[in-house]
């Protein structure tokens, strides 16, 4: 039984045990997000008429989690994927924030500040009860661990890599709706920027403050830095860290973005001066050390 703490359990009778749909999964693998093209506030109701593909989760507006079936079984959403893909829907705004057949071909707006919020908790919480790595899945593909999107098992005019790419060719079906752009190009990308980052996170330690609200200042996302001192890629976050240091210390550092030997020295040597010492100045940022090397110069997002 695994019913997650922080939202509301309403589970779809036919799923629930004794009936119709109730069949186990092999053990979970992979979390595939995806977007309700909904405007309504549960999905309860839709989906406790039979027939219809049953997800795990929603996600609402204000990124409230409810939850129809016990995520041990199988749901509904995923097609070929269903034994071992945990499914995550999320409120759109469909009709409202936007209309399901415009001319544009990517109308999905990106997740609130709040459903990213909502999202991530409940991420980090499947991961931790399925031992689920927080990493990217690159495809549909069967036997992959991780964290992906619907699209990654849909055939349709999609760029042929990248991460709006659909299936690839021995990838997993996972709709047959063809060209199903599910759950949008805006909230794709979030997947990498935000929701995988905010549950390494939230897995690696305490929540983290946010920076203080209503200032102009450019924002830093200490999830992204924190990742990038062991991941060495480059964000712009990093060069107005590069900067401030070399401000703050009297240094030289080359400002290129990456969280370099030299920045991450550098780094530790501004934790000791804020009085930090053993493990607690291993050059890794934190909330307050970067709070402080931000102030006058830029703001802390903690997603
Ligand atoms: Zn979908």
């Amino acid at each position: 039984m695994a019913v997650y703490p922080q939202g509301e359990f309403r589970p779809v009778r036919r799923y629930a045990p004794g009936g119709a749909l109730h069949r186990e999964s092999s053990g979970q693998r992979r979390v595939v997000l995806h977007t309700a093209v909904s405007n309504e506030p549960s999905l309860f109701p839709s989906m406790s008429v039979p027939g219809t593909a049953t997800s795990h989760f929603y996600v609402d507006r204000g990124g409230r989690v409810e939850q129809y079936i016990d995520t041990d079984i199988r749901s509904t959403a995923n097609l070929e994927g269903n034994h071992d893909c945990i499914t995550v829907e999320s409120w759109d705004g469909a009709g409202v924030l936007w209309n399901p057949d415009p001319p544009s071909p990517d109308p999905v707006p990106r997740w609130s500040d709040n459903q990213l919020a909502g999202l991530i908790d409940l991420v980090a919480w499947l991961c931790t009860t399925h031992q689920i790595p927080a990493v990217r899945l690159r495809s549909s593909r069967g036997g992959t661990k991780g964290i992906g999107w619907h699209r990654m098992g849909i055939n349709g005019n999609f760029p042929a890599s990248g991460i709006f790419a659909g299936r690839v060719p021995d990838g997993e079906l996972w709709s047959e709706a063809r060209g199903k752009g599910c759950p949008g190009d805006a909230r794709i990308r979030q997947v990498g920027r935000s929701v995988i980052p905010g549950v390494v996170s939230e897995l690696s330690g305490p929540p983290v403050p946010a920076g203080r609200p209503g200032s102009a200042l450019p924002l830093v996302s200490l999830a992204n830095v924190e990742q990038q001192a062991q991941a060495m890629r480059v964000l712009p976050g990093v060069k107005l860290i590069q900067k401030a240091l070399n401000k703050e210390l009297g240094l030289s550092l080359r400002v290129n973005g990456l969280f370099d030997p030299p920045t991450k020295d550098a780094y530790a040597r501004w934790q000791r001066r804020l009085g930090f010492a053993g493990d607690d100045a291993d050059g890794v940022p934190g909330s307050l050390t970067l709070t402080r090397l931000g102030q006058g110069r830029f703001r802390v997002a903690a997603d």
